[in-house]
Order: C-alpha cells, then sequence, then structure tokens
C-alpha cells in the first residue's frame, strides 16, 4: 500500500470522526480563549480527545516510566470490557479522538482488540501505543479489521544493545519482525489502516542512530518516523539527555540545574480538550499526570458532564491561567513552549 494513499486515508478517518462533535471543538476553542484572557473559567463543549488506560501492567522495565519501575502509588490493574463499554457510551456524544493508551502496555489487556472494534463502531477515531512485543499474525489481522486507525511503536534504538539500555527486557528483533509483519498483513488485506508510526525518544546512548534508524523504520514497512524528546523527572537522570541540545526540551540553568527550553505560558490547549481516564475510572486533567495526582472525578459513578464541569476541574484551570509552576506537573510539561525541538 502506498504511504501517501494510507496518509490521505488517515485524515480523512479522523475528519469522519470530528464532523458529528465538531461543535465540541468549537465550543471548546472559544472557551478556550475567553479563559486565556479573561482568567476565568468559561467551559462551552465538552472534550473531543480522551486517553483510556486499558491496563498499568508491562512486561519490560524502562527506567523512567512508572509502569516499567513498578512505582505507581495509585491501584494497579486492568480494565475490564464491560466498564470499558460503559465509559464509550458516556464519552461517545463527544469524543472523536481515543487514545488506547496511557501507562503499561496495552496489549496486555486480553479485551484490547474488542476495545477497539467497540470504539470504531462508534465512529471514534483510535489510535494506539505499544513496545511491540505482541503482534503475532492472526493479533496483527484482527486489529486491523477491528479498524484501529493509528499505532506507534516505541523503538529507540537499531542495535540490541542501544535498544535495551532504555527498553529493559525488550528484544529488538521480535519488535522489527512485528512492525513488519504489520505492515505485510495490512497490505494482503490490501486495508489502508493503521498508520504505523516508529517512534525514537532520543536519549544520549541512541543520537548516533537517529539516520540508520529513519531507514530501518521505512524499510520494515513504517509510514512515518517521529522523533521525541526525552523527560526526565530528577538532574541525577541527566545521563538520559542527549549531548546535541537540539534534541533535548532542557537546558541548564546558571545554577547547572535542568529546566525547560523557552518561558512556560500560563495557559494549556491540552488541558482544555483532552484527558486521560486510568483503568479505575479516575479522569486526570491530561497524561503528564502518570501517577493520578489531580483526581477531577471518577467516571464509574459520575457523567463526564459532571466531572468536566466539577469545582475542582475550575480550580485547577484557574491555576494554570493565572500560574502554572504551583502545579508541579505542569513546570515540567512541554505543552505550549514555543522550542522547536526537532528540524
Ligand atoms: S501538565 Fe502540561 S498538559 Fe497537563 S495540565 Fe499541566 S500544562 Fe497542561
Amino acid at each position: 500500500m502506498k504511504r501517501k494513499s494510507v496518509l490521505i486515508y488517515d485524515k480523512l478517518q479522523a475528519l469522519k470522526a470530528l464532523m458529528p462533535r465538531v461543535h465540541h471543538l468549537a465550543g471548546l476553542w472559544i472557551s478556550y480563549h475567553l479563559s486565556r484572557f479573561a482568567k476565568k473559567n468559561f467551559i462551552f463543549g465538552m472534550p473531543i480527545a480522551m486517553s483510556i488506560e486499558p491496563t498499568t501492567y508491562c512486561n519490560l522495565r524502562c527506567p523512567q516510566c512508572p509502569s516499567g519501575l513498578r512505582s505507581f502509588t495509585r491501584p494497579t490493574g486492568s480494565l475490564s470490557i464491560e466498564t470499558y463499554i460503559k465509559f464509550l457510551e458516556k464519552i461517545k456524544s463527544h469524543v472523536a479522538f481515543l487514545t488506547l493508551y496511557f501507562q503499561g502496555e496495552p496489549f496486555l489487556n486480553p479485551y484490547f482488540i474488542d476495545m477497539v472494534r467497540e470504539a470504531r463502531q462508534r465512529n471514534i477515531y483510535v489510535m494506539t501505543s505499544t513496545n511491540g512485543h505482541f503482534l503475532e499474525e492472526d493479533i496483527a489481522r484482527d486489529l486491523i479489521l477491528a479498524g484501529l486507525n493509528r499505532i506507534i511503536f516505541s523503538i529507540d534504538g537499531i542495535t540490541q544493545e542501544t535498544y535495551s539500555k532504555y527498553r529493559v527486557g525488550g528484544n529488538l528483533q521480535k519488535v522489527l519482525q512485528n512492525l513488519q509483519l504489520l505492515a505485510s498483513v495490512r497490505n494482503r488485506l490490501h486495508k489502508k489502516n493503521p498508520l504505523i508510526i516508529f517512534q525514537f525518544i532520543v536519549f544520549r546512548h541512541n543520537e548516533h542512530e537517529i539516520d540508520i534508524a529513519r531507514k530501518v523504520a521505512y524499510q520494515h514497512g513504517s509510514d512515518v518516523f517521529m522523533l521525541k524528546s526525552a523527560q526526565i523527572y530528577d538532574d541525577a537522570k541527566d545521563p538520559y539527555l542527549p549531548t546535541n541540545p537540539r534534541y533535548s526540551r532542557y537546558e541548564k540553568n546558571d545554577s547547572g540545574k535542568f529546566v525547560l527550553k523557552g518561558n512556560l505560558p500560563n495557559r494549556c490547549w491540552r488541558l482544555w480538550h483532552n484527558p486521560v481516564i486510568t483503568w479505575d475510572g479516575r479522569w486526570l486533567p491530561c497524561c503528564f499526570d502518570k501517577d493520578g495526582k489531580y483526581v477531577m472525578g471518577n467516571l464509574n459513578n459520575q457523567s463526564s458532564k459532571q466531572i468536566w464541569n466539577s469545582d475542582q476541574y475550575k480550580r485547577f484551570r484557574k491555576t494554570v491561567f493565572s500560574d502554572r509552576q504551583q502545579i508541579d506537573i505542569c513546570k515540567n510539561c512541554s505543552e505550549g513552549l514555543k522550542v522547536t525541538f526537532f528540524d
């Protein structure tokens, strides 16, 4: 299948999901800008994008990830298909784009393909992100036929040695085989979904492999090769940061501490349109709240409208608009930074 036709098909599917909910997008956009200037909460519309966490479990032990480190303070577990369908029914009127991924490896949820199918049957555009270890031939076929729109393979190295410095416990050869398998099954079925993205987080130990990784990505059937800058949580982790400043979202300040490049603006469009639901129904403001510190409500026993208009949500939005530095997750977040990391 030609890359161009896959990319065009992907955009058309996204548009198809958005059209019936476009009034929510218009309302959000207007209320976001009104709130930004007035420094008050105006809320028109409901979030058009959402992430739902199929599971917190993961087969790998990536050293900057709470799943990999088994370091969550919130409960860990997997979402049941019944609860997931209940969530979908509550959000389907406004959510056009669903990311079936937050923390954990989504393919470890035995209902993952059913989850994709259920969302697609409600005309929701569905994407996911995986470490790529669990894509056997029949799984690849079922996933394509279920209608998955977009899949990210996280592959940060092209030799086993480099790859496993971060993807601890991973098997690069297996992941590359699985990537190629998905692309070839898609071709065999004459399908244009899913769009396959090869994502490469740039670290110090792999920054020299970027050019060759791009070639490997396309040779194995990816449609898009994407670089991502690494996020660190404390200065002791700075050996992970690339030496080429172009690939890092941080710089050292006068006292030698790593800080985000550029000025943090007191606003956040992501907060206005893309919340996260954990496996047990907790509603979080965004994907930067990995441990679920800022719970806005619970979709198990509240409606999305009740949560979206709750007092704690209003207080959170107000703080972001007045002084984002007061919220720890917002201090280490690249949302709204006017810095280009990559050419
Ligand atoms: S962490 Fe970032 S994305 Fe999340 S609410 Fe704060 S500024 Fe927005």
